[in-house]
Order: C-alpha cells, then sequence, then structure tokens
C-alpha cells in the first residue's frame, strides 16, 4: 500500500464523515468526501479514487444507482455502508457491484481491515496473479499441487470441499455471496442447492476449524453467504 491510496467517501451524515474521516487519515488513507450521488460520482470520476465509501441512503439518489452508474467505467473497490440488519440492502449493493459491505455502528478496526483487504484484492486484480499459496496460522492450501494441510498434517477435501475453499480464498477477506458461491460451484439454476451449501461449509469447518462450532476462519455473514476472515 502506498502513501497516495484515496478514498471516497459518499456519506450525507456529517457525524459519520467525522468519526471516520480522522481514521482512514491517521492510516495513510487521503480521504475525500462526497455529501450526495452526483458529487460523489464527479469526485470519483475527477480523482480516481482507490476505494469508494458508499452510503446507500444519499439525499439525491439511490446508493444502488450509485454503485450502477460507477460500473458503467469504473472497477474501483466499493464497500458499502449499512445499517444492521438490513441484509437485503446489502445483498442488493452486492449484486449491484458492490465489493463488500460495513455495517453501522462501525467497528474502527473492521473498517481500516476491510479497506485494507479490498486494496490488496484490487491490486491482485491489477496484476492478474494469483498467489500460489495461502497460509494462515492453522491451515495452508497450495493451490498449484491441491495440497491442503491442517497443522501441518495433510488433510483430504473432497472435489466440492475444495473448490468451494479455492473460491473463498480467491476473495479471501471480502464477503462472497451465498448466490455466487451456488453458481461457482454448482452451475445456474442452482438456487436450491442451498442446503448443499450449508452441508460444505460445515464439512470445510470440521476440517479445518480448531473449533468448528465457533469457526474463526470460515465466517457466516447472515442473510448474505460467507467470508474468509485473513488479515
Ligand atoms: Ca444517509
Amino acid at each position: 500500500m502506498s502513501e497516495n491510496d484515496v478514498v471516497l467517501m459518499i456519506e450525507d451524515e456529517l457525524a459519520i464523515r467525522r468519526f471516520l474521516k480522522p481514521s482512514l487519515e491517521s492510516h495513510k488513507f487521503k480521504v475525500i468526501e462526497a455529501v450526495t450521488g452526483e458529487e460523489g460520482l464527479a469526485l470519483a470520476a475527477s480523482h480516481k479514487p482507490d476505494v469508494v465509501l458508499l452510503d446507500l441512503g444519499l439525499p439525491d439518489m439511490d446508493g444502488l444507482e450509485v454503485i450502477r452508474r460507477l460500473r458503467e467505467w469504473s472497477e474501483v473497490q466499493i464497500i458499502v455502508l449499512t445499517a444492521r440488519g438490513k441484509e437485503k440492502d446489502k445483498v442488493a449493493g452486492l449484486e449491484a457491484g458492490a465489493d463488500d459491505y460495513l455495517t453501522k455502528p462501525f467497528d474502527m478496526g473492521e473498517l481500516i481491515a476491510r479497506v485494507k483487504v479490498a486494496l490488496r484484492h484490487a491490486q491482485r486484480l491489477k496484476q492478474g496473479t494469483e498467489e500460489s499459496l495461502f497460509e494462515t496460522p492453522d491451515f495452508t492450501v497450495d493451490l498449484s499441487a491441491r495440497i491442503v494441510k491442517v497443522k501441518g498434517k495433510e488433510v483430504h477435501l473432497t472435489p466440492n470441499e475444495y473448490d468451494l475453499l479455492v473460491l473463498l480464498i480467491r476473495y479471501a477477506g471480502k464477503v462472497v455471496t451465498q448466490k455466487h458461491i451456488l453458481k461457482e460451484i454448482w452451475g445456474p439454476y442452482s438456487d436450491d442447492q442451498t442446503q448443499y451449501l450449508r452441508l460444505y461449509i460445515h464439512q470445510l469447518r470440521q476440517k479445518l476449524e480448531t473449533n468448528p462450532n465457533r469457526p474463526k476462519y470460515i465466517v457466516t455473514e447472515p442473510g448474505v453467504g460467507y467470508r474468509l476472515k485473513y488479515e
């Protein structure tokens, strides 16, 4: 990450902007602010930010409209800011083209982590490189040899379990919607496979997590999907 990473905050609530800006700046981000959708779109075009933090409830237009219009010309990382319990908004934001979301009230550590994950993901996309070894303190995945080790010992995953894990790794740190996973692993018309997805998630946790009932890595995003926690 360079010192020049620019975060565009599109948020009409002054209190939230006042809260987020100093924390982002203390992590060396340059912060620019917009209070309406139109202003946000104009600043995105003129400043080419690296990450956009977007409130969905803006005074002049729906945040989803901002996402759609940004996506017409930009691949900037978009993190939607939503209220707790608004699962439908989160899913709609992701389907419109957002990359991730954060739930208000924000945990600053979480916000910074998400922004960094987004930047890292953008970097990987730009370079077109995928790392061949994914490592956590508890397990490793050798993506070229297809070998998964938990605390140094190789474990066997079924092809579906492995594909699911690789998909989560590809979006490490970011949420992946249930719909997206179903489509990638089981193909289109697979909306009715959710019980299998839950089963594979359960199996992966049994194999990879120290405490499968309180997963540290493969976490559920209620009503949305799953996230492979990754620092
Ligand atoms: Ca608002």
